[in-house]
């Protein structure tokens, strides 16, 4: 009998492990020759932690389940075959999973994350093995052909960068991965990590075979010891089955896979300052050009993409560049794993094509706020992503519709907030955060953070706001224009929205001009 008890650190956290024991204990005590395993989560966190059991029929789910429920739950499920209270049916006819699109999570929580053999069982080494057979450009050619763009945020062309470093003469290049998730709200690519590693590592090899790199890094921030120790135990077996590392599956060619682990500041996810702190510098930011896939880790062609990006590109090379465009809308080809936070009833991972609304996912996936009131502001794409109001939520998400209405999709975050949110106290927290997370290089946002911080306070006193908003617009203006970096640049977005959209909880009583 097979138990799936998830490891992943979300279902850890509300005490995965002791259930998982648990069950080890009761099933000895009746005799009862189970399987465990440790799959990835589903990604419901409100049902976390959530036991299926294999059936002839399909796996069946339960959950929340707490260490004192296992017992009651064997018995239904062994013994009286009465429904238990924390019976959800089969697993694979939940709403939750069945509306979604799920191309990259689309073995997550299904297979044992370290067992090569259940990766291979879900078409897992499809992408590369198809690869190897094709030329390197013909690779590129079917990223370039996907449209997959950087999932990361800024949403650049794979295809692009790839192909840039692979005409890139050099001896040495490499494969990076930027795994430092820093963006509040967001989870998907430690999921990814965690729950389903061979195919980061499928995708950064394709990338190598497709460029003629020879050596990768996965920068894995320090806050994810379980998805740092998941890649590196991932990593050794590929590499001891031919996969990765040394002749992968006897191509003669060499790709050689490392972590990481990243430093713990925020400016670190900006792709050269990533490199430094690789490099074993201090994470600052490097002035572009030289681009990075020109002149990147110790100078060398890199190809950097964060990890849906890379987890992205398995199916697309085994299904072919054509089945993945037939998901999205226009340009934003594929699907994203959006990410559900906050003040949310359903919180978790939903994978839809570009073009599902906010408002879908808010009440569709999401069921409403988790207090039961109104929500009032939806922040989309990390600490530097906009609030946005009830009027854009039946806007498409996809990359071109969102930048219309002046918000960006970035990595997937969402962050619900209810009626009780104070937005001038957001827009405080980004100024803030900005302050905190500047690494210094440019005057913009490191002073323009810290006075941003003053004049919201004065703003909160009641002291002139009128005046007060002017100074904070022409500030803001100046650290869109005048930051050498996203950090900087972005930090307006969520200030101005608020601003923008609930002037009323900046003192002011009538709506101020977009
Ligand atoms: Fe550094 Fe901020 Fe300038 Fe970026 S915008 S380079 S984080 S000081």
């Amino acid at each position: 009998i097979r138990i799936f008890v998830p490891r992943d650190s979300a279902a850890l956290a509300l005490g995965a492990d002791q259930v998982a024991a648990a069950l080890d204990v009761q099933a000895r005590q009746r005799g009862l020759d189970i399987e465990l395993v440790r799959n990835g989560s589903r990604g419901m966190f409100w049902l976390e932690p959530l036991v299926e059991v294999q059936t002839p029929a399909g796996r069946v789910a339960y959950g929340p389940v707490a260490p004192g429920d296992v017992q009651d739950l064997l018995d239904a499920q062994f013994q009286t075959g009465a429904a238990h209270r924390l019976c959800l049916g089969l697993t694979q006819a939940l709403t939750y999973l069945r509306q979604q699109e799920r191309l990259t999570f689309a073995r997550m929580g299904v297979t044992d994350p370290l067992s090569l053999a259940d990766y291979q069982a879900h078409e897992g080494f499809a992408g590369l093995r198809r690869a190897l057979a094709l030329s390197p450009s013909e690779i590129v050619q079917q990223v370039l052909d996907s449209g997959l763009r950087g999932r990361g945020g800024a949403a650049f062309p794979a295809g692009i960068k790839w192909k840039t470093v692979a005409a890139a003469s050099s001896a040495q290049k490499y494969i990076v991965c930027n795994a430092d998730e820093g963006d509040s709200g967001t989870y998907s690519d430690r999921m990814a990590m965690e729950g389903d590693p061979f195919m980061l590592i499928e995708g950064m090899t394709i990338a190598a075979v497709a460029t003629g790199a020879t050596q990768g890094y996965i920068y894995i921030r320090s806050e994810y010891p379980h998805a740092i120790a998941t890649m590196r135990e991932a990593i050794a077996k590929a590499s001891a089955a031919g996969f990765s590392g040394s002749n992968i599956l006897k191509s003669g060619k060499t790709f050689h896979l490392e972590v990481r682990k990243a430093a713990g500041a925020y400016v670190c996810g900006e792709e050269t300052a990533m490199l430094e702190s690789i490099e074993g510098k201090r994470g600052v930011v490097r002035a572009k050009p030289p681009i990075p896939a020109l002149k990147g880790l110790f100078g060398q062609p890199s190809v950097i993409n964060n990890v849906i990006t890379f987890a992205s590109v398995p199916i697309i090379l085994a299904r072919g560049a054509a089945y993945y465009t037939d998901y999205g809308v226009g340009r934003s080809s594929g699907t994203l794993p959006f990410q559900l936070t906050g003040n949310i009833k359903h919180g978790g991972l939903i994978e839809k094509a570009f073009g599902i609304t906010l408002r879908q996912l808010l009440f569709d996936f999401g069921g409403g706020s988790a207090s039961g009131r109104p929500i009032k502001a939806v922040q989309v794409g990390g600490p530097l992503g906009a609030y946005v109001p009830e009027r854009y939520w039946d806007v498409p998400m996809d990359y071109e519709a969102y930048a219309a209405v002046g918000v960006t999709v970035g990595h997937g975050g969402i962050v619900v907030h209810d009626d009780t949110a104070d937005l001038s106290r957001l827009a405080r927290y980004a100024m803030e955060f900005c302050a905190i997370e500047s690494c210094g290089k440019c005057t913009p946002c490191r002073i323009g953070s810290t006075r941003g911080v003053e004049v919201l306070d004065r703003i909160a006193a009641g002291n002139n706001n009128a005046k007060q908003v002017e100074l904070l617009r022409d500030l803001c203006d100046t650290m869109l224009h005048g930051s050498l970096c996203a950090l900087g640049s972005m930090t307006p977005n969520p200030v101005l929205s608020a601003l923008n959209h609930y002037p009323q909880d900046f003192g002011l009583a009538v709506p101020v001009a977009e």
